[in-house]
């Protein structure tokens, strides 16, 4: 593999990995050794994944330090924060929008009998039971708790629990804050040690990103075994019962990846979408591989300066805040879930509902962990507020996988349309 350029070699990872999995599934290997193989090939991918998960606390405290305190002012700031948050709100909806007009059109759910329904949630109760779990502890929260936690009381607690889904504190977002805070202290004070403390941040900085750089050097092997393991341990009745679902999911994040975000790299971004594709290919697999936006952010924070060029103080900013704030993917796939379970269960939606569907997959595309499966507890919050009971989350959780995989794809392509969407306002 020596001489490939990286996303070749991430590439050939995920075809090696694929062809293993269909080819153990072809040759009808019992269940039983594709676990104990698995035992030993999951690992890899673990490693890989825990790598890129050990710098990005620290990659999100410097690089937010750092993206405000390069905004030179407060107003700066302020504009740019605005706008972040119009845009994500827009383009979310937008998203969602395509994700519910599919769903209409090709009514997924209609076509599942009672008794495959029943088989797919019995199948997976474990796993119901423990996304329930954190359902609750996100519903016990109002949202003033979610604001007043977002303040964290000890930032080093919200650190230490930022990938924890049972935690009831702010923990990423209130990481966020405090490195805003900090941020903005930097803006406002000027003094020999504040510089120095500023050069350190920038070198840990540097540092974390070339720890990172070394860890993707295992991305193919890692890649090849998420896939792997993901494919081999797969029940592909679950696909085939699924299909449709599955379908209308891809096509609907395709529609948004291959048309909204063109046009707003067109109109808004005046940068041609083709060399926008070419030079986020890195971030696409990485996304797609790790099934993490937090985990792509430093892939995104090279791939936004070195190929895109776009200003740091814009890219710093837009895209740490965009890998937990900004999954139009995500809040998609929430709302074509939610709807696709309520007509599973043949509930109609009144239109109140609909739209109270629409607002709580916008809101929650902001409030998503970016982490695998960070939406299903969520999904399992929106569908009692619409009176589909909890468990119908099992259905889907055969196929969640993949499609996670898709729709971080969206979530950090979308980071970066709107990162070059607002830089080329910021030039303006
Ligand atoms: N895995 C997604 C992300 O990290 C979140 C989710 O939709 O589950 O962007």
């Amino acid at each position: 593999m020596k001489g490939f350029p990286l996303h070749v070699k991430i590439v050939l990872g995920m075809l090696a990995g694929v062809l293993g999995g269909v080819l153990v599934q072809v040759a009808g290997v019992d269940a039983a050794t594709i676990a104990s193989v698995n035992h030993w090939i999951k690992p890899i991918g673990d490693i890989f994944l825990r790598l890129i998960f050990m710098m990005v606390m620290p990659l999100i405290f410097c690089a937010l330090i750092l993206g405000v305190g390069e905004l030179g002012d407060l107003k700066n700031l302020g504009r740019i924060g605005v706008r972040t948050l119009l845009y994500t709100i827009v383009v979310s909806m937008i998203s969602v929008f395509i994700g519910i007009g599919m769903v209409q059109l090709m009514q997924p759910g209609r076509d599942i009998p009672d008794d495959s329904r029943a088989k797919l949630i019995a199948q997976y109760t474990d796993k119901v039971e423990s996304i329930k779990k954190n359902a609750d502890a996100g519903k016990e929260k109002s949202f003033a708790d979610v604001i007043v936690t977002m303040i964290p009381k000890n930032p080093m607690e919200d650190m230490v629990n930022a990938f924890n889904p049972e935690y009831k504190g702010g923990g990423v977002l209130a990481v966020m804050f405090f490195a805003l805070m900090l941020g903005i202290a930097l803006i406002s004070l000027h003094s020999p040690k504040v510089d120095a403390f500023k050069d350190t941040i920038e070198g840990l900085y540097e540092l974390i990103m070339k720890v990172i750089d070394m860890a993707m050097h295992v991305a193919p092997y890692g890649v090849a075994a998420l896939l792997f393991v993901l494919i081999s341990s797969t029940g592909w009745g679950v696909m085939l019962a699924l299909g449709k679902y599955v379908v209308v999911v891809i096509v609907a994040l395709a529609i948004h990846q291959f048309v909204t975000y063109p046009l707003l790299l067109w109109f808004f971004g005046g940068m041609n979408p083709l060399h926008f594709f070419r030079s986020i290919s890195e971030v696409m697999l990485t996304a797609f591989s790790t099934s993490s936006s937090n985990a792509t952010l430093p892939t995104a924070l090279k791939a936004a300066n070195e190929n895109l060029k776009l200003p740091k103080q814009v890219s710093h900013f837009v895209l740490t805040v965009g890998s937990t704030a900004n999954q139009n993917g995500t809040a998609l796939f929430e709302g074509v879930t939610v709807l696709f379970l309520a007509q599973c269960f043949q509930i109609d939606l009144s239109m109140t509902q609909q739209i109270s569907v629409v607002l709580s997959c916008i809101i929650a595309g902001i409030g998503t962990a970016g982490v695998p499966g960070g939406s299903l507890p969520v999904v399992a919050i929106i569908l009692v507020s619409v009176g589909v009971p909890a468990e119908a989350i099992g259905i889907i959780i055969g196929v969640d996988r993949l499609l996670d995989m898709c729709r971080t794809v969206l979530n950090v392509t979308g980071d970066l349309t709107a990162a070059v969407v607002i830089s080329n306002w910021e030039k303006r």
